[in-house]
């Protein structure tokens, strides 16, 4: 092993946290090493998780839209059509994303190195590159961005060959005829409803009576009745007993209420657990928490000073959005560099078929927390440009302070809800009256303007009440 190499900051991981974290620091004039133990940069982000999975929506919106206008044209989907034919951008997507990501850490000034970071102490990583040749690095600030990766319950027996998890599921090489979806979380949804769109027979089970449960039921509820509409069978309260390949043509998958599922292949979305293991932080002086993820401090700060963790492996919300953010704000404040506020706002966006997004507080969180409030909601086929588009199961819904004013948060389904919600979300961080949505001249006709109807109802009732 040759000399100790120094920096001023140490990434390890170039996912979405670990990326913003070095580009942040370099451009402020540190010296920053970025450590990727794998050949492509982006982690789950960019290689397995959010536009992979985004890329292969847009084609199944399409397929969708092909299917609603069969009287234009009389659409099929091909026999045995191979899935990389339904992410046929994606290597488009990806290698231009790959490519501005290194130009933009190279323009910043960032030390690429690649190979597999391990804690020596707490301030030096020993890096081993793929043909074994170890490299020792020291820093006074290390940040710790490795992600995370697909959590896999002991009693699935996933092979990645027919039983997946969402790290393999897009290695499938034919579209399945059917699929059962392990979870009832965003992962799960949002698969499930994509290759139901494709035309795949789906069938989502959960323990739970609903999927999504942190979102309003009157929300999950038009995600299952769409997912119903298109074919697909949500199963809630229901646990599975046993799941397995039945060596010949079909996953079987056995439930506790006696029923029994057979399908081509299996998704088991069943959360995601943090990439720790070969970290070795235990020679930093660190350790794990209860929930098997690194804790950190308002500062993004662990246990041990000048030690940093961002992104998946310190927790939810565990997406791609909030760990840049909390990227940059690990570099920022490792180097004392001016941050700005941190908004504890973050919105949620689940691309499932339909959308869904949510910032604030829910209707249900809101009731528990201040008893009594207002809600004022827009369905989308009640809106112009939603009876336009043929957009029938969409809603907004405000939900409002008990003084009829205060905005607490938007909750939104239907298509466009991811970015819909910005609006809801800039109204809430400036701390806008429910007003300013009627006030406000939006575009006519479009989907915005099911903020001012759903403002107007609030603003009636706080006038019938007052
Ligand atoms: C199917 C799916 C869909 C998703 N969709 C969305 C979405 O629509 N919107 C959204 O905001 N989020 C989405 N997410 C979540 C998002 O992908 C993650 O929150 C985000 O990637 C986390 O970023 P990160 O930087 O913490 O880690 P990661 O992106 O996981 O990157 C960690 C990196 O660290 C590297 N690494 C690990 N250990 C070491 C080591 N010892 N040495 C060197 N390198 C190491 C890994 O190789 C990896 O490249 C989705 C996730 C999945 C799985």
């Amino acid at each position: 092993m040759s000399q100790t190499i120094s920096f001023d900051l140490l990434v390890i991981g170039s996912g979405p946290a670990g990326q913003k974290a070095a580009v942040e620091a370099a451009r402020n004039g540190a010296s920053v090493a970025l450590i990727e133990k794998t050949r492509e940069l982006g982690g789950a982000c960019v290689q397995r998780g959010t536009i992979p999975s985004k890329t292969l929506r847009e084609n199944a919106l399409r397929v969708k839209n092909m299917r609603m206008n069969a009287q234009i044209a009389n659409f099929k989907l091909a026999e045995d059509m191979e899935l990389a034919t339904l992410i046929n951008r994606l290597s488009e997507v990806l290698e231009a994303h790959d490519n501005y990501m290194r130009k933009q850490l190279q323009r910043s000034g960032v030390e690429l190195i690649h190979g597999r970071a391990t804690f020596v102490n707490e301030r030096e990583i020993q890096v081993e590159n793929v043909s074994g040749t170890k490299q020792l690095y020291r820093s006074q600030h290390i940040l710790i961005a490795t992600g995370s990766h697909p959590r896999k319950p002991d009693d699935i027996p996933i092979d990645h060959e027919h039983l997946f998890d969402s790290d393999s599921i897009l290695s499938m090489l034919y579209l399945p005829k059917s699929l059962t979806v392990l979870g009832g979380g965003v992962i799960a949804s949002e698969y499930a409803s994509i290759f139901q769109a494709l035309g795949v027979k789906v069938t989502m089970i959960d323990k739970y009576p609903r999927p999504l449960g942190f979102l309003d039921d009157d929300l999950t509820d038009t995600f299952i009745s769409g997912f119903h509409h298109m074919g697909g069978t949500w199963k809630g309260n229901t646990k599975i007993t046993r799941c397995f390949w039945n060596g010949i043509d079909a996953v079987v998958t056995e439930c506790d209420d006696g029923s029994v599922i057979s399908s081509d292949k299996l998704l088991c979305a069943a959360g995601r657990v943090a990439n720790v293991k070969e970290l070795h932080i235990e020679n930093a002086g660190l350790q794990l928490n209860q929930r098997g993820l690194i804790s950190v401090d308002d500062q993004l700060q662990t246990d041990v000073a000048g030690i940093y963790a961002a992104g998946d492996v310190i927790g939810p919300p565990s997406l791609a959005s909030a760990s840049m953010e909390q990227g940059r704000r690990a570099a920022c404040n490792a180097l004392q560099i001016e941050t700005g506020n941190m908004h504890n706002t973050i919105p949620a966006g689940i691309y499932s078929i339909p959308e869904l997004s949510s910032v604030g507080l829910s209707e249900t969180q809101a009731r528990e927390k201040y008893g009594d409030i207002f809600v004022g909601t827009a369905r989308f086929d009640e809106i112009a440009r939603g009876q336009i588009s043929g957009i029938q199961n969409g809603l907004l819904k405000i939900v409002c302070a008990k003084d009829g004013k205060t905005i607490l948060g938007v909750m939104i389904v239907g298509e466009g809800a991811t970015e819909l919600i910005h609006i809801g979300q800039m109204a809430l961080l400036n701390q806008c009256s429910v007003d300013f949505f009627v006030e406000t001249i939006f575009n006519f006709p479009t989907l915005a303007e099911a903020y001012r109807a759903a403002a107007l109802e609030i603003i009636h009732a706080r006038k019938l009440r007052a």
